[in-house]
Protein backbone atom coordinates (compact mmCIF):
# COMPACT_ATOMS: atom_id res chain seq x y z
CA UNK A 1 0.00 0.00 0.00
CA UNK A 2 1.18 3.55 -1.18
CA UNK A 3 1.43 5.55 1.97
CA UNK A 4 4.13 8.86 0.60
CA UNK A 5 4.53 9.72 -2.62
CA UNK A 6 7.49 11.98 -3.52
CA UNK A 7 7.07 15.03 -3.73
CA UNK A 8 8.36 17.87 -6.07
CA UNK A 9 11.76 19.10 -4.59
CA UNK A 10 11.33 22.96 -3.90
CA UNK A 11 15.19 22.99 -4.02
CA UNK A 12 15.46 21.31 -7.54
CA UNK A 13 12.71 24.30 -8.62
CA UNK A 14 14.48 26.66 -7.15
CA UNK A 15 17.52 25.69 -8.91
CA UNK A 16 15.90 25.47 -12.58
CA UNK A 17 14.23 29.00 -11.61
CA UNK A 18 17.48 30.30 -11.23
CA UNK A 19 19.53 28.83 -13.77
CA UNK A 20 16.31 29.73 -16.05
CA UNK A 21 17.40 34.11 -15.07
CA UNK A 22 21.34 33.39 -14.56
CA UNK A 23 23.82 34.17 -17.53
CA UNK A 24 25.10 31.13 -19.26
CA UNK A 25 28.59 33.19 -18.62
CA UNK A 26 28.04 33.46 -15.32
CA UNK A 27 30.22 31.56 -12.60
CA UNK A 28 27.88 29.65 -10.41
CA UNK A 29 26.45 28.34 -14.00
CA UNK A 30 28.34 25.58 -15.05
CA UNK A 31 27.55 23.83 -11.36
CA UNK A 32 24.25 24.66 -11.25
CA UNK A 33 23.60 22.98 -14.40
CA UNK A 34 25.38 20.37 -13.68
CA UNK A 35 23.91 19.63 -10.48
CA UNK A 36 19.81 19.99 -12.06
CA UNK A 37 21.29 17.24 -14.85
CA UNK A 38 22.63 15.08 -11.98
CA UNK A 39 19.21 15.37 -9.57
CA UNK A 40 16.92 15.28 -12.48
CA UNK A 41 18.29 11.90 -13.46
CA UNK A 42 18.43 10.75 -10.12
CA UNK A 43 14.40 11.58 -9.90
CA UNK A 44 14.17 9.46 -12.87
CA UNK A 45 15.91 6.40 -11.67
CA UNK A 46 13.67 6.90 -8.50
CA UNK A 47 10.89 7.01 -10.39
CA UNK A 48 11.20 3.35 -12.57
CA UNK A 49 12.47 1.93 -9.34
CA UNK A 50 9.15 3.29 -7.62
CA UNK A 51 7.04 2.05 -10.16
CA UNK A 52 8.45 -1.50 -9.65
CA UNK A 53 8.20 -1.32 -6.13
CA UNK A 54 4.43 -0.38 -6.07
CA UNK A 55 4.10 -3.31 -8.54
CA UNK A 56 4.93 -5.80 -5.74
CA UNK A 57 2.38 -8.19 -3.98
CA UNK A 58 4.05 -8.77 -0.37
CA UNK A 59 2.82 -11.64 0.78
CA UNK A 60 1.47 -9.99 4.53
CA UNK A 61 0.40 -6.23 4.33
CA UNK A 62 3.28 -3.68 3.50
CA UNK A 63 3.40 0.12 3.29
CA UNK A 64 5.38 1.62 0.89
CA UNK A 65 7.02 5.56 1.80
CA UNK A 66 9.04 7.46 -1.32
CA UNK A 67 11.57 10.03 -0.36
CA UNK A 68 11.87 10.26 3.28
CA UNK A 69 14.28 12.73 5.08
CA UNK A 70 14.17 11.39 8.93
CA UNK A 71 16.26 13.30 11.68
CA UNK A 72 17.76 11.08 14.61
CA UNK A 73 21.96 11.98 15.40
CA UNK A 74 21.68 13.42 12.35
CA UNK A 75 19.37 13.89 9.08
CA UNK A 76 19.45 11.18 7.09
CA UNK A 77 17.40 10.53 3.66
CA UNK A 78 15.81 7.61 2.51
CA UNK A 79 14.45 6.54 -1.50
CA UNK A 80 12.35 4.64 -0.97
CA UNK A 81 11.19 2.11 2.20
CA UNK A 82 9.09 -0.73 2.72
CA UNK A 83 7.81 -1.88 5.98
CA UNK A 84 5.76 -4.62 7.18
CA UNK A 85 5.05 -7.15 10.23
CA UNK A 86 8.65 -8.91 10.12
CA UNK A 87 11.61 -6.02 8.76
CA UNK A 88 11.47 -2.85 7.20
CA UNK A 89 13.36 -2.66 4.09
CA UNK A 90 15.60 0.55 2.70
CA UNK A 91 15.61 0.71 -1.30
CA UNK A 92 18.23 2.74 -2.15
CA UNK A 93 18.24 3.53 -6.09
CA UNK A 94 21.66 4.75 -8.14
CA UNK A 95 21.29 6.12 -11.93
CA UNK A 96 24.09 6.20 -13.40
CA UNK A 97 25.51 4.79 -16.31
CA UNK A 98 28.62 2.95 -17.73
CA UNK A 99 31.04 0.20 -16.25
CA UNK A 100 30.63 0.08 -12.76
CA UNK A 101 32.37 -1.65 -10.00
CA UNK A 102 31.67 -1.90 -6.46
CA UNK A 103 34.90 -2.34 -4.54
CA UNK A 104 34.76 -3.67 -0.71
CA UNK A 105 38.70 -3.17 0.19
CA UNK A 106 38.65 -0.30 0.35
CA UNK A 107 35.01 0.43 0.26
CA UNK A 108 34.72 2.41 -3.00
CA UNK A 109 33.34 2.98 -6.16
CA UNK A 110 34.55 3.28 -9.83
CA UNK A 111 32.68 4.14 -13.35
CA UNK A 112 34.53 4.27 -16.46
CA UNK A 113 32.05 4.92 -19.18
CA UNK A 114 33.32 3.54 -22.87
CA UNK A 115 37.20 4.21 -22.95
CA UNK A 116 37.00 7.72 -20.53
CA UNK A 117 38.56 7.96 -17.22
CA UNK A 118 38.05 5.97 -14.27
CA UNK A 119 36.35 7.91 -11.91
CA UNK A 120 36.21 7.26 -7.86
CA UNK A 121 32.54 7.91 -5.88
CA UNK A 122 32.09 6.82 -2.41
CA UNK A 123 31.06 3.47 -2.09
CA UNK A 124 26.61 3.26 -2.51
CA UNK A 125 26.74 -0.18 0.13
CA UNK A 126 28.53 1.60 2.80
CA UNK A 127 25.83 4.48 1.95
CA UNK A 128 23.47 1.90 2.18
CA UNK A 129 24.38 0.63 5.32
CA UNK A 130 24.98 3.71 6.80
CA UNK A 131 21.42 4.50 6.33
CA UNK A 132 20.94 1.35 7.80
CA UNK A 133 21.97 1.92 10.52
CA UNK A 134 20.55 5.31 11.11
CA UNK A 135 16.86 4.26 10.62
CA UNK A 136 17.76 1.09 13.27
CA UNK A 137 19.01 4.20 15.95
CA UNK A 138 15.51 6.07 14.82
CA UNK A 139 13.89 2.97 15.52
CA UNK A 140 15.62 1.87 18.69
CA UNK A 141 15.08 5.92 20.16
CA UNK A 142 11.05 4.69 19.47
CA UNK A 143 11.42 1.19 21.40
CA UNK A 144 10.70 -0.35 17.82
CA UNK A 145 12.74 -3.97 17.50
CA UNK A 146 12.54 -4.98 14.02
CA UNK A 147 15.09 -5.60 11.70
CA UNK A 148 16.27 -2.95 8.98
CA UNK A 149 17.44 -4.20 5.42
CA UNK A 150 18.26 -3.33 2.75
CA UNK A 151 18.81 -2.80 -1.81
CA UNK A 152 20.49 -1.43 -3.56
CA UNK A 153 18.89 -0.63 -7.43
CA UNK A 154 20.84 0.20 -10.58
CA UNK A 155 18.05 2.33 -12.58
CA UNK A 156 20.13 3.21 -15.48
CA UNK A 157 19.67 0.71 -18.83
CA UNK A 158 23.31 1.37 -19.47
CA UNK A 159 24.47 0.32 -15.99
CA UNK A 160 26.94 -3.16 -15.82
CA UNK A 161 27.50 -3.79 -12.62
CA UNK A 162 29.86 -5.50 -10.82
CA UNK A 163 30.92 -6.09 -7.32
CA UNK A 164 33.94 -7.80 -4.92
CA UNK A 165 31.06 -8.84 -3.00
CA UNK A 166 29.25 -11.88 -3.52
CA UNK A 167 26.59 -10.55 -1.10
CA UNK A 168 23.24 -10.20 -3.24
CA UNK A 169 21.76 -6.89 -2.30
CA UNK A 170 22.65 -5.15 -5.98
CA UNK A 171 19.86 -5.41 -8.48
CA UNK A 172 17.96 -4.06 -11.60
CA UNK A 173 14.70 -2.54 -11.24
CA UNK A 174 12.90 -5.37 -12.73
CA UNK A 175 14.74 -7.38 -9.81
CA UNK A 176 13.35 -6.10 -6.94
CA UNK A 177 10.36 -7.64 -6.24
CA UNK A 178 12.36 -10.67 -6.49
CA UNK A 179 14.84 -9.07 -4.33
CA UNK A 180 12.14 -8.39 -1.75
CA UNK A 181 10.70 -11.73 -1.91
CA UNK A 182 14.08 -13.06 -0.59
CA UNK A 183 15.02 -10.93 2.18
CA UNK A 184 11.51 -11.21 3.57
CA UNK A 185 11.45 -12.78 7.36
CA UNK A 186 9.07 -15.31 8.16
CA UNK A 187 9.15 -14.18 11.94
CA UNK A 188 6.79 -11.22 12.88
CA UNK A 189 8.20 -8.58 15.17
CA UNK A 190 5.22 -6.95 15.01
CA UNK A 191 1.07 -7.31 14.57
CA UNK A 192 -0.64 -5.31 11.80
CA UNK A 193 -2.29 -2.34 13.77
CA UNK A 194 1.53 -1.67 15.04
CA UNK A 195 3.03 -2.26 11.52
CA UNK A 196 0.37 0.28 10.00
CA UNK A 197 1.00 2.21 13.29
CA UNK A 198 5.12 1.83 12.86
CA UNK A 199 4.73 2.89 8.80
CA UNK A 200 2.21 6.08 10.17
CA UNK A 201 4.80 7.07 12.56
CA UNK A 202 8.09 7.17 9.83
CA UNK A 203 5.49 9.34 7.12
CA UNK A 204 4.45 11.91 9.84
CA UNK A 205 8.30 12.09 10.64
CA UNK A 206 8.90 13.26 7.42
CA UNK A 207 10.72 16.40 7.26
CA UNK A 208 10.88 18.84 4.36
CA UNK A 209 14.71 19.49 3.38
CA UNK A 210 15.92 23.28 3.11
CA UNK A 211 19.25 23.43 1.90
CA UNK A 212 21.10 26.42 4.57
CA UNK A 213 23.75 26.57 2.14
CA UNK A 214 22.23 27.44 -1.00
CA UNK A 215 23.44 30.73 -1.22
CA UNK A 216 26.84 29.63 -0.53
CA UNK A 217 26.57 26.79 -3.27
CA UNK A 218 25.23 28.76 -6.01
CA UNK A 219 26.07 32.47 -5.19
CA UNK A 220 24.28 35.21 -7.20
CA UNK A 221 23.58 38.53 -6.09
CA UNK A 222 19.91 40.31 -7.16
CA UNK A 223 22.06 42.46 -10.51
CA UNK A 224 22.85 38.94 -12.10
CA UNK A 225 19.65 37.66 -12.59
CA UNK A 226 17.48 38.58 -15.99
CA UNK A 227 15.30 41.02 -15.28
CA UNK A 228 11.54 40.94 -16.99
CA UNK A 229 8.10 38.64 -17.02
CA UNK A 230 8.72 35.55 -19.16
CA UNK A 231 6.54 34.80 -22.47
CA UNK A 232 5.40 31.37 -21.75
CA UNK A 233 5.17 30.44 -25.56
CA UNK A 234 8.64 31.74 -26.69
CA UNK A 235 10.48 31.98 -23.76
CA UNK A 236 11.89 35.56 -24.13
CA UNK A 237 12.00 37.68 -21.17
CA UNK A 238 10.52 41.12 -21.61
CA UNK A 239 6.64 40.53 -21.79
CA UNK A 240 4.94 44.57 -21.83
CA UNK A 241 2.24 45.62 -19.81
CA UNK A 242 -0.64 46.17 -21.83
CA UNK A 243 -4.40 46.74 -20.18
CA UNK A 244 -5.50 43.77 -19.02
CA UNK A 245 -2.79 41.40 -19.88
CA UNK A 246 1.10 40.90 -20.92
CA UNK A 247 2.27 40.89 -24.56
CA UNK A 248 5.35 39.59 -25.84
CA UNK A 249 6.93 40.25 -29.24
CA UNK A 250 5.59 36.70 -30.53
CA UNK A 251 2.20 37.98 -30.53
CA UNK A 252 1.46 35.35 -26.92
CA UNK A 253 -1.23 37.66 -24.75
CA UNK A 254 -0.90 36.10 -21.16
CA UNK A 255 -2.64 38.10 -17.95
CA UNK A 256 -1.25 36.33 -15.67
CA UNK A 257 2.19 36.02 -17.16
CA UNK A 258 3.65 37.90 -14.03
CA UNK A 259 2.68 36.03 -11.71
CA UNK A 260 5.71 33.08 -12.00
CA UNK A 261 8.10 36.36 -12.19
CA UNK A 262 6.79 37.37 -8.54
CA UNK A 263 7.10 33.76 -8.05
CA UNK A 264 10.84 33.45 -9.13
CA UNK A 265 11.39 36.99 -6.80
CA UNK A 266 10.25 35.47 -3.52
CA UNK A 267 12.12 32.21 -3.99
CA UNK A 268 15.32 33.45 -5.33
CA UNK A 269 15.61 36.79 -4.00
CA UNK A 270 13.74 35.77 -0.46
CA UNK A 271 11.67 38.39 0.07
CA UNK A 272 8.37 40.36 -1.10
CA UNK A 273 8.48 42.54 -3.56
CA UNK A 274 8.28 46.28 -2.87
CA UNK A 275 6.95 48.78 -5.57
CA UNK A 276 10.73 49.57 -7.08
CA UNK A 277 11.95 46.02 -7.24
CA UNK A 278 7.86 45.05 -9.14
CA UNK A 279 9.26 48.05 -11.56
CA UNK A 280 12.74 46.64 -12.06
CA UNK A 281 12.19 43.14 -11.45
CA UNK A 282 9.10 42.44 -14.24
CA UNK A 283 9.92 45.96 -16.46
CA UNK A 284 7.02 48.17 -15.50
CA UNK A 285 7.82 51.43 -15.96
CA UNK A 286 4.52 53.22 -14.51
CA UNK A 287 5.03 53.32 -10.55
CA UNK A 288 1.02 53.27 -10.52
CA UNK A 289 0.73 50.07 -12.43
CA UNK A 290 3.10 48.20 -10.13
CA UNK A 291 1.15 49.87 -7.08
CA UNK A 292 -1.66 48.24 -8.62
CA UNK A 293 0.10 44.50 -8.83
CA UNK A 294 1.40 44.81 -5.12
CA UNK A 295 -2.56 45.72 -4.12
CA UNK A 296 -3.93 42.74 -5.82
CA UNK A 297 -1.63 40.55 -4.48
CA UNK A 298 -2.11 41.93 -0.96
CA UNK A 299 1.61 42.55 -1.08
CA UNK A 300 1.81 45.93 1.43
CA UNK A 301 5.16 48.52 1.36
CA UNK A 302 8.10 47.57 3.32
ZN1 LIG B 1 6.80 35.16 -26.83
Amino acid sequence: MLLKKKEPSVELEKMILLRNRLSTTHPTYPKLNRDIQQITAGDFGEEIVAKFIQAYNHPTKAYILHDLLLASNSDFQLDHVLVTNSCIIIVETKHIKGDIHIHDRPAHMTRQIDTGPIERFESPVMQLNRSILFLSDWLIERGVDIPVKGILVFSHADALVTSDSSDHLITKPKYVSMKLREIRIEKASLTSLQTKQLATAIMTSHKIYENKYFQSQYPYKKEDLQTGVQCQKCARFGMEKRRQTWMCECGHRDKNAHLSAMKDYQLLLGKLPNTESIMDFLQVPSRYVARRIMKKYSLSES
